[in-house]
Order: C-alpha cells, then structure tokens, then sequence
C-alpha cells in the first residue's frame, strides 16, 4: 500500500508546532509498518531548502482563477528524512521565508491544485490521499466533483484535524480559482456564506480523524463552528492519539542535549540541564523550575501568564522559564516581567527547538493550561524527559494526564482561569517537597510508551478499512 500526505509542515524541513511533528514522523513509523508513506509539501524559501540540494521530478503550469503560474516538483538528492518527501515549488506563491501569512489563499489553493496536477500524472497512484488540516482540505473536494480530476475519484482520502480553530476561510469570490467542478456541488464548499477548507474537507474526506479521542468529542460540542456538521459526520470520524517520535524526542540519545540520561540516571541528566538553564537564563537552582513552551495564543491560555506568573513569583518558592512567541500584548507583558525579577523569572520570546529540548530535559514541571488542546505533544515529551506535567483536563491533555491524587503522575485542573492556574503551581510546589515521590514519579512517567508504533497502527488499519 502506498500513501501520499500532504502537508504546509513537516519536521525538519518546516515546523510551526505539532503539525509538523506528525507529518515528520508518521510516515516513517508507516514505512517501518510496511506501508509506503511518502509527504508533499511546498518548497519555502527556509534552511532546509537552502541547505540541501534537489532533483526536478515534474514541472508543468496551472491556472488560478486567469493567472498562470508554472510550478516545479522537486526531490532531495538524498533520503535524509527516512521517508521520501516531495516539495512543490511556485516561486511567486511558496517560496516565501514563512510558512504562514495572513492571507494565504492563493498559496495554499495554488500548493493543492499543483499537488493533483502532479499526482494526476503519476502511473503508480497511491492507494490513501492523506490530508492534513485547512491548508490541504480542498482536495477530497476536487478529486470528486472537478473534470480535471475525476480520475482521482476513487482514491480514498483521509482528512487528519490538527486543529479546528484555523478553517481556512475565504471569500465566494474566490470561487472560480477552484478548478471547473461540477456546480450542483457548491454547497459542498460553503459553510455560513463563506468557502470553508476544513467543513469541505469532513463533508468530502472519506474519513476523519483528529489527534486525540477526547478531542473528537469535544469537537461534536465545540468546534469553532463546525461541530453540528462534526456531530453530522461522527459516523466516520475516529480520535487517534499522537505518537511522539522517539528517534527525535530520546534523553538517551537527543542531539540537542548536554548530557544524555535514562531512567537509571535520570537525577544527574535533569541536574546537569537545570543547572545549565538556571546559569544560562539566572534562575535560583535550588527552587522547583517550571517552564511553557509553545505558541503565545489564547487557545494556549498564554494570556493569563503575565499576571499568574507576577502572582506566583511573589508568593511562591518556583523559578519559572518561557520560551515562545506569538501575541504581542502577552509577549510584552512577559518581557515586563524580567525587570525586578531576576532568580526567580525569564523568559526567551522567540522559537528555538535547542532551547526547548534542554527546557524538556532540565525542568521539574512543564505548564500547559490550554482552553483547546487538540492532542497535545509537549506534555509527552516532558514525560519521556522525566518532567511532570502540569495540565489542564482538555482534549489530548485529558487522554494523556492522570491527576496524582487519582493515583497518576501531573497536575490536572479543570477550570482555565488565575485561580485554578496559580493554585495547579503550588500543589506542584508541595509535590516538589516530598522528594522521595517526586523522584519515583519521574522514573515512572519516563516509561509510559507513547511512541507513535499503535497509532501508525491505527492509521493503517483505517487506510486498509477503505481499500
Ligand atoms: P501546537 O501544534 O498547537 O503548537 P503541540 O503541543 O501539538 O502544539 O506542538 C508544539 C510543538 O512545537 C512542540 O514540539 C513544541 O516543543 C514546539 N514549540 C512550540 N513553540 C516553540 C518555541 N517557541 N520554540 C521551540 N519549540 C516550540
């Protein structure tokens, strides 16, 4: 069997967040499973594509709405990856020093529109037409209701939701940039007056997934608009835990760190990491570290950090460390924050996957109070890195996090809000004093198998369900 993803991310080559961390590992755990995985994705003007040297495999020219744009398939020379991956490249559209913009409708039309053209020529067909997220969610629309496409219709496809808040909207206006299609069809493609990538994709995908089981069910309550049709659709939509890929996330042979360790040695691993983050960002070693990584944004519950974080430092005993970017009003609030409260306060406003393996490796708690969560990949590192989560019980975080007192291993809260957030941080505190537990708690947690073998698994078993 033969299956085709396809991306705007992939892990190395471009990582916003999880999304690429999916697309980087799942088609080498499918390869290892035996099924041919392989990853299209655009060619950005980024590191990767300027480090590494690529073959033409295709070129050819498509229409956007009258605009001809002629487009390139190109290959690495080397399978670096462990997977094959194909980057299409439109100069004028994708190759670009970012992955996303505020407006990327054409580009994203144009990657999917290019990716079929390419496809529609290929004489082995893959067997699954994996699609993940908006970026990718006209594309079971256009391989069953376009001319040019209709001998693509009996390919199944997958549509995997990373996360339901972004749709992809666009305007009807845009509506003649789609490939001719059948017009009986168009309210395939609306959803409240509006084009609407990812509701096109659950109508259109033969199957749906999200990253976690408990997500899926609360998409069927809230999905940022979309859940009456998710609920419409449950019949075939399924939850599928992440994986996490431990050729990458492994303290025993990780890259990135200063010292590799396992369960064995897992005091003198995290010590020389705490050590290394306290001199390096001026924290007190000797208090509990607690750190966030990820995307400055509501869905995160970043917003409330600058005034949980004030609270906290002035009345606990924990040294805090950030690292992230994304809401300028957040991001000032926590660079405010440094002033005066330097031993115990810092924060990296920026990305840096360095930085964040040794944040994995060196802290005691990893903070995560999400509002939505669709799977959730940080708080799976931290456990394989021997730190204990502090979470909110939302989407994957549910499916991943038992509370201590329910005979588990993190720090579960229900409500996102200061007062539940700040009061997370001194149970976790009060754990942290009880040195014996909290050491045994970490070995345990450092063996929970979260590695992606039984989703890769699931995966293959849904793609064989449609074939
Ligand atoms: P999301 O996809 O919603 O951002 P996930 O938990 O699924 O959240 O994945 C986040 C991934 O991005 C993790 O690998 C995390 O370590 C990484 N990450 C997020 N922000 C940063 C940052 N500022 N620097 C380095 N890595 C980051």
């Amino acid at each position: 069997m033969k299956t085709l993803h396809l991306s705007a991310e992939c892990y190395p080559i471009a990582k916003i967040g999880g999304l690429a961390d999916v697309v980087g590992a799942l088609p080498k755990y499918q390869n290892s499973l035996g099924v041919e995985s392989q990853v299209v994705m655009p060619f950005y003007d980024i590191k990767f594509t300027q480090d590494n040297i690529f073959t033409k495999v295709y070129s050819a020219e498509f229409k956007l709405g009258t605009t001809s744009y002629k487009f390139e398939v190109l290959k690495p020379k080397t399978n670096i990856l462990g997977f094959e991956i194909f980057l299409i490249d439109i100069p004028e559209l994708l190759f670009t020093p970012y992955v996303y913009s505020n407006d990327d409708t054409d580009r994203f039309l144009s990657f999917q529109i290019a990716a079929l053209n390419w496809i529609l020529q290929l004489k082995e067909k893959p067997d699954v037409i994996h699609c993940h997220d908006h970026h990718t969610g006209l594309i079971p629309f256009m391989m069953s209701h376009c001319n040019a496409y209709k001998s693509l219709q009996n390919i199944p496809t997958v549509l995997t939701i990373h996360n339901a808040q972004y749709q992809g909207w666009f305007s009807h206006d845009k509506v003649n940039y789609i490939p001719k299609f059948d017009l009986t069809k168009m309210g395939l493609l609306d959803w409240d007056n509006c084009i609407n990538p990812l509701a096109t994709a659950i109508k259109c995908a033969w199957r749906v997934t999200t990253v976690s089981p408990n997500y899926m069910e609360e998409l069927k309550v809230e999905a940022n608009g979309l859940q009456a049709l998710i609920k419409a659709e449950s019949d075939k939509c399924i939850g599928i835990l992440n994986g996490i890929d431990f050729s990458v996330w492994n303290p025993e042979t990780d890259a990135y760190l200063i010292k590799h360790y396992a369960v064995s040695s897992v005091q003198s691993g995290k010590n020389a990491h705490k050590k290394w983050l306290c001199k390096e960002f001026e924290l007190d070693p000797k208090k509990p570290l607690l750190v966030f990584i990820g995307r400055l944004v509501v869905e995160k519950g970043s917003d409330l950090f600058p005034e949980v974080f004030e609270k906290v430092i002035k009345n606990s005993n924990v040294s805090i460390l950030l690292l992230g970017s994304g809401d300028e009003l957040t991001q000032k609030g926590l660079q405010a924050l440094k002033e005066n409260n330097s031993g115990s306060y810092n924060a990296f406003i920026g990305y840096d996957e360095a930085l964040s393996h040794k944040m994995y490796a060196g802290a005691d708690f990893l903070i995560m109070p999400s509002r939505v969560e669709p799977c959730g990949l940080n708080q799976m590192y931290s456990l394989r890195y021997g730190t204990i989560p502090v979470v909110s019980t939302v989407g994957g975080l549910k499916d991943t996090v038992i509370d201590i007192e329910e005979g588990g291993f993190g720090i579960c809260f229900d409500e996102v809000d200061v007062p539940h957030i700040i009061h997370s941080i001194e149970r976790a505190i009060k754990f942290y004093e009880d040195q014996n537990r909290f050491r045994k708690t970490r070995k345990r947690i450092m063996k929970i198998d979260h590695s992606w073998d039984a989703s890769a698994q699931s995966y293959i078993t849904l793609y064989n369900s449609l074939n």
